[in-house]
């Protein structure tokens, strides 16, 4: 099986370069990558006017199952993936039952095995049930095929916990997740504490909260050795910490999701629990301290945190809401309006935040553009505008606040091994 992709523009995230060629995709590898290749394949792609990149890597998806498929499952969380250009993912262990036993790893891959093609990559659960009182088994997990280990959605309040993990997690090699808030600062707050909880007269979750663990975790980073990765960066002050912490060599790396380079805590006002997101969205000076992080590479990834929830729990009042908002299918149309076509950031670094950078950290062997190489490929056009319209996801979700948005940049083809697995109509 042989498909040929020609006059792309072909972007290379690891020497940041940006090349018209043609690529073509042999047995589900990129086996020719130059220009001028002859139109013969199995399948042809004419992207002209198009850009080809490896394949988006999602490091921070909530799939809901098992246990929560109301709101989402393997199969639609797939298929909202490819959608989105992205052909690999990893899931979050906070489902019903936890995912912090090998049989739930077993689970999850094989669901994802009846799903579209994306790559489904499972997070186990750090605490057993999330509780933050007992460890999983690292290396147990591991074998069954997790990735990583992250009792994301609930922060591990205990320290001692938290370093005790990362004593194992180092000793397997298993990069350690942290959703960063402290729960004594935070528990059933619904948005940032400053303006608008003022104005709502609403106890607000202080940044402050999600500062002092990066802090901590940090520096139990650079203590155990362990590779922590933070998940959803929100504040200026907490991009300053890993840029300073990065600078004394502590094994950490972060990420964003692009709800907090583009948005305000003042959506609250106008989206209402649409806009309810753990962490919450800050203020102005936050999204400048996260687009300079993002700038200078403090922050490594751009990830989704999709979040999925249904019409009914998201139509509960602000304070009632669950929180957390889908992202796959708009993430990388959201991230092209708001940073390349601003011209704040190259198109090479931005596919890096979203290919190289996830896949390294996770240590999958994706989100590379050279020979042999798994031909997972996104092939988007990066000018076409288009409005976000919640009624067209593929996602069982609709939750988000960027319905009604206008955005430039379209997935135009998701290619899983050399095999379309998603073409816009
Ligand atoms: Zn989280």
């Amino acid at each position: 099986m042989k498909l040929l992709i020609q006059h792309g523009r072909v972007v290379h995230p690891v020497t940041g370069e940006v090349v018209l060629q043609d690529l073509l995709a042999e047995d589900g590898k990129i086996s020719l990558l130059e220009r001028g290749l002859p139109p013969e394949a199995d399948q042809i792609i004419d992207a002209t006017g198009l850009v080809v990149c490896p394949g988006l890597v999602d490091m921070h998806v909530h799939l809901r199952d098992p246990g929560l498929t109301y709101k989402e499952d393997i199969l639609t969380g797939c298929a909202a993936a490819a959608r989105g250009g992205v052909t690999a993912l990893a899931c979050m262990a906070n489902t019903d039952p936890t995912v912090d036993c090998p049989e739930q790893v077993a689970y999850v891959l094989g669901r994802a095995k009846e799903a579209c093609g994306v790559q489904v990559y499972p997070i186990a659960a750090l605490s057993m049930g999330l509780r933050g009182e007992e460890l999983t088994d690292a290396e147990a997990l591991k074998k069954a095929g997790a990735v990583a280990l992250s009792d994301d959605g609930s922060n591990v309040d205990n320290a001692n916990l938290m370093r005790d993990a990362m004593i194992r997690a180092r000793r397997q090699e298993l990069p350690i997740l942290c959703h960063c808030e402290d729960t004594s600062m935070v528990e059933g707050r619904a948005v940032n504490e400053g303006s608008v909880s003022r104005q709502l007269w609403l106890e607000g979750r202080p940044a402050i909260a999600e500062e002092i663990m990066v802090m901590r975790d940090a520096m139990l980073a650079e203590e155990t050795g362990a590779h922590v990765h933070i998940c959803h960066v929100s504040t200026a002050k907490s991009v300053d910490i890993i840029r300073r912490m990065k600078k004394r060599g502590a094994p950490i790396t972060c990420e964003t999701c692009p709800q907090y380079f583009t948005l305000t805590e003042d959506e609250v006002l106008t989206k209402g629990s649409l806009a309810r997101v753990n962490p919450p969205l800050r203020t102005a000076k936050d999204v400048k301290g996260i687009l300079a992080g993002l700038k200078d590479g403090t922050i490594d990834v751009i990830a989704t945190d999709h979040a999925p929830h249904s019409a009914e729990e998201k139509a509960r009042s602000l304070t009632r809401a669950p929180s957390g908002m889908i992202g796959l299918e708009t993430s990388l149309a959201i991230t092209l309006t708001a940073l390349y076509h601003t011209k704040k950031m190259e198109l090479p670094d931005i596919i890096q935040r979203m290919t190289t950078n996830p896949a390294d950290i996770l240590h999958l062997p994706k989100g590379r553009m050279s020979l042999g190489v798994d031909a997972d490929l996104t092939v988007f056009d990066p000018d076409e505008e288009w409005v976000i319209d919640p009624e067209q996801f593929a996602s069982k979700a609709r939750n988000t606040p960027f319905a009604g948005a206008k955005v430039k940049g379209r997935v135009k083809y998701t290619i899983v091994g050399g095999r379309i697995i998603y073409q816009d109509a």
